[in-house]
């Protein structure tokens, strides 16, 4: 879309399941993985005769929710019901809200642009089909399971930005303990709609919307397409249909599927089984005083405070447990000022680098945040090299032990003793009297080799710097 005369128009609709104890309007567990339609009841089914009743948990969930995307909370919401005949709905209608949202106006800040989430809203979730070939069964397990749909303003620029906000909103939800937001497993779900207007134009085109899609790559892939074609459609002069298209990964397109259906379209009305929700001030002020500090703020307090730089930061923040590991070993450094910037290398090198290889989360490591900042300390205070922290570090991992007890087992820790060194030095000039000689011609480069052969004798145990130094020390003397 470079050089094109048309700009793009993104606004993302996204479901994400809360995190509860029981559905939103039943008290049947709220789970996955049960077997098919064991998790269900008359409320969840939709029988005659039922009232669903709104549970206190999901809707302080959700306020949770609303709260940590900046979100001004609404004293009374009301919910509504949305009529539209699937066979994963057996009332017929979804009990959502409409005209009055649980909560309205809150931002995203997303690739340093604040975007705009126009309201939040609870509703229930339908149960899910499973295509066989030559049948379609129904689990109804999901069925009024709590959601919270988050409608963002149509403010998103471009694909990329779609998928940096889609980003940004998970790590807050996850943050705020209220969703696992797993795209993949269907607990996070996006619908985009697109479209193009002219560049001086302040009228928005026609839009598609764009659903299907369950990963963030696969979100920006379906927007690039779409802009594409809607771009090529233009182009030839001809018309965008506002319609519903879905995402086909296999083959890299969308394909139209039905067309959009309009807010009349599902007659909404207010639900006469349930009476509008009304949220306390003070429930709300307790839970926003709940909230842990979410990434954003994390992030300014570690460049602040610690004097952390911005990307590593941000790295330390991308897992709400990453950034609990970094600050419990923070607290742990005999010297924070001068080791935080060595801690943080090695979580977001070393540690991150060992957990991706070996399939590992913040959530499952063996690894005591307090022995690695000992490893730093040990660094730190010069008792091993970082050559030989690399090796503890291994053993660390596998063996689940402390690196002082490593060092001190294994006789690891560095080489500095001012006699040792000497002695070795002495042996590395008489063993290697042709580099020597031609340190004491001028060619200082060869001093190289020579703390290699030291290092070598001593498996990487001397302290290289203080080689070196002694060697030249040794070398100069003779000149
Ligand atoms: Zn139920
Ligand atoms: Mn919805």
């Amino acid at each position: 879309m470079k050089n094109s005369k048309y700009k793009i128009t993104i606004g993302l609709e996204v479901h994400a399941h809360l995190k509860t104890q029981t559905k939103l309007f039943c008290r049947c567990p709220n789970r996955t993985g049960a077997e098919p339609n064991t998790l269900i009841c008359p409320v969840c089914t939709g029988q005659p005769g039922t009232l669903p009743v709104a549970g206190e948990e999901s809707v302080l969930q959700a306020v949770r929710a609303a709260l940590a995307l900046n979100c001004k909370i609404n004293k009374y919401s009301v919910f509504e019901r949305k009529q539209y005949f699937y066979p994963d709905l057996p009332k017929n209608y979804q009990i959502s809200q409409y005209k009055l949202p649980l909560a309205e106006n809150g931002y995203i800040e997303a690739g340093g642009v604040k975007i705009k989430i126009d309201r939040v809203h609870m509703e229930e979730d339908a149960g899910k089909l499973v295509h066989r070939k030559s049948e379609t069964l129904i689990d109804y397990n999901r069925g009024g399971a709590p959601l919270i749909e988050i409608v963002s303003a149509p403010e998103i620029t471009s694909p990329e930005q779609a998928s940096e906000y889609l980003k940004k909103l998970r790590q807050i939800l996850v943050y705020s303990s209220v969703s696992d937001c797993d795209m993949e497993k269907g607990s996070m779900r996006c619908d985009a709609n697109l479209s193009l207007n002219l560049k001086e134009s302040s009228r928005l085109g026609v839009k598609t919307e764009v659903k299907n899609m369950n990963s963030f790559k696969a979100v920006e892939n379906a927007l690039s397409y779409e802009a594409r074609r809607q771009e090529e459609l233009l182009l030839e002069g001809k018309k965008i249909d506002q319609e519903t298209r879905l995402w086909d990964e296999n083959n890299n397109r969308t394909a139209g599927m039905r067309s959009k259906e309009e807010a009349h379209d599902y007659r909404y009305f207010p639900d006469p089984d349930l009476p509008p929700l009304v949220v306390q001030e003070t429930v709300v002020e307790e839970i926003r005083k709940s909230l842990p500090e979410l990434p954003a703020s994390k992030i300014e307090r570690y460049m602040g405070e610690m004097g952390i730089g911005e990307y590593d930061a941000r790295v330390l923040c991308q897992e709400k447990e990453g950034a609990e590991f970094f600050e419990n070993a923070y607290s742990k450094l005999e010297d924070k000022k001068k080791g935080v910037k060595k801690l943080s290398s090695w979580i977001n090198t070393e540690l991150k680098g060992k957990m991706n290889t070996e399939g590992m989360d913040f959530k499952n490591i063996q690894l005591d945040p307090g022995s690695l900042a000992e490893l730093v300390n040990l660094i730190q205070s010069g008792k091993i090299s970082g050559k030989m922290a690399k090796d503890i570090f291994e053993i660390m991992w596998n063996e689940k032990k402390c690196p002082q007890e490593i060092v001190e087992k294994r006789g690891l820790s560095q080489i500095s003793g001012e006699d040792k060194i000497e002695g070795l030095c002495r042996r590395a000039i008489e063993e290697n009297p042709g580099l020597a000689e031609k340190y004491l011609t001028g060619k200082e480069g060869t001093i190289g080799p020579l703390v290699g052969f030291v290092m070598k004798e001593t498996r990487g145990q001397a302290n290289p710097s203080m080689v070196n130094k002694k060697l030249r020390q040794i070398l100069d003397g003779k000149k």
